[in-house]
């Protein structure tokens, strides 16, 4: 199968041809022909597989085929969950709309609206927007959604988590109601069924992975840790496997910064990314990560969503996510496009709660592993640890299970069995980053 087999333009085939794409991936190969068609998609793979063109590529085939107004309306509409994301997004569509009669812009919110305001009023085909500013220009009479043909959610679960689906709703409540939508997923919630019977018309399903799946290349490994000693171990895994491309996960944005901070000090270049940060500097902190500058890049989960860095070799969990789902969209960071990934988790007591969830969605264990002298101390098991613990643990309660007594094991070694399974039953799903 060849992208000309599925109905692409030459303009269009010679663009992917330069990206390098030799053929259409799984996902593009089941859903590009639907979409020619003009029918709504609910499409789900997992990420890494190349959903941005399966949408991007029959859009632009049928923007390009299609007559419009010399004034050029917006037809197209991406709707992303993070500005990063838009920025890459739109990146991807400029280079496959290289040879095709078609004007893009993307719209996001932390910088100056006069220049968007500017480009869209000199006419723009097909539109990357975050859904706050773009509904802030759409206010400010900046553009219109009257002509809209096509609405495509890229992410459209992590839409749903980050609370967009009012700004969704108003959004399309201004386009006009015969129009083709295309919502791209990494997972199939059942929240995520019940928005696509909201906005789909007879959708056609499209799924190439089975639901929650990761990437077939990508290894994973856990490493029991002292909540304390975490940053040294991590300083400890950089250096001593000369790992050059790093992607870290941490839970809050606080802690992110603190990580930052404490491997800058031990001489290895970082960068933090999250939603404090401002636009330029989230920008500059993701280019210099790209293109080498920077080996670390520490983030939270919210910012380094749908992110695509070719080749990342390493996803580190300096902490595991309290929501399982965002472990599977964490590591798919790494493993992309086929190349081989590692993700490493460090996991203190408190989290082996998570670890469970996590390895129940995947219905796979995860290979544990505990190196000397980072012993999670608050465990009875590796007795060598429970004489170290002086201190380390006292300091601070554990986040949950907080009526247990401090020096309860939680897990012994490898087994992970929790002796409370409660924790995070009721937690909210919403997270801060
Ligand atoms: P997803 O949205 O599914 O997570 P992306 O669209 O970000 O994935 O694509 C992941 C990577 O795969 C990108 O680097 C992209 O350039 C590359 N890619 C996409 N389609 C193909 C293809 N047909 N052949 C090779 N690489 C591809
Ligand atoms: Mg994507």
């Amino acid at each position: 199968m060849t992208f000309s087999d599925l109905g692409l333009s030459s303009a269009l085939v010679k663009a992917v041809e330069e990206k390098g794409y030799t053929k259409p991936s799984p996902i593009q190969e089941k859903a590009i022909p639907h979409i020619l068609e003009g029918k709504d998609i609910l499409a789900s793979a997992q990420t890494g597989t190349g959903k941005t063109a399966g949408f991007t590529l029959p859009v632009l085939q049928h923007l390009s085929e299609t007559k419009h107004p010399k004034y050029r309306p917006l037809r197209a509409l991406v709707l992303t969950p993070t500005r990063e994301l838009a920025a890459q997004v739109h990146d991807n569509v400029r280079e496959y709309s290289k040879y095709v009669n078609i004007k893009s812009t993307v719209i996001f919110g932390g910088v100056n609206a006069k220049p968007q305001i500017a480009t869209l009023k000199s006419g723009v085909d097909i539109l990357v927007a975050t859904p706050g500013r773009l509904l802030d220009l759409h206010d400010r009479k900046a553009l219109s959604f009257k002509r809209v043909e096509i609405l495509i959610l890229d992410e459209a679960d992590r839409m749903l988590d980050m609370g967009f689906v009012r700004d969704i709703n108003k959004i399309i409540s201004f386009m006009p109601s015969k129009r083709q939508n295309l919502m791209f997923s990494a997972t199939f919630s059942n929240d995520i069924k019940k928005l696509a019977s909201g906005i789909l018309r007879n959708p056609v399903s499209v799924e190439t992975a089975p639901q929650n799946s990761t990437a077939k290349k990508v290894t994973h490994k856990v490493y029991k840790v002292d909540k304390n000693k975490k940053t040294e171990f991590t300083i400890k895994l950089i250096k001593d496997n000369n790992w050059t491309q790093v992607l870290v996960f941490t839970r809050t944005k606080h802690g992110a910064n603190k990580l930052t901070e404490k491997l800058v000090k031990a001489g290895i270049s970082a960068a933090a990314i999250h939603g404090n940060k401002s636009q330029g500097a989230r920008t500059k902190a993701l280019r210099n990560f790209k293109d080498n500058t920077i080996k670390i890049l520490v983030a939270t989960d919210i910012a380094a969503r749908g992110l695509d860095i070719p080749l990342l070799p390493h996803v580190v969990n300096f902490e595991l996510p309290n929501v399982p789902e965002d472990y599977i969209h964490r590591i798919g960071r790494t493993g992309r496009a086929g190349a081989a990934g590692e993700a490493i988790s460090l996991v203190c007591s408190e989290e082996v709660e998570y670890q469970n969830e996590i390895e129940k969605l995947l219905k796979e264990k995860l290979e544990s592993n505990i190196v000397e002298g980072f012993e999670p101390t608050d465990t009875a098991a590796p007795k060598r640890a429970a004489t170290q613990s002086k201190g380390s643990f006292g300091k601070k309660k554990p986040a949950s299970g907080g009526n247990r007594p401090k020096n309860k094991p939680h897990f012994k070694g490898n087994n992970t069995t929790p002796t409370s399974g409660r924790g995070r039953t009721g937690a909210p799903k919403k997270k801060r980053t």
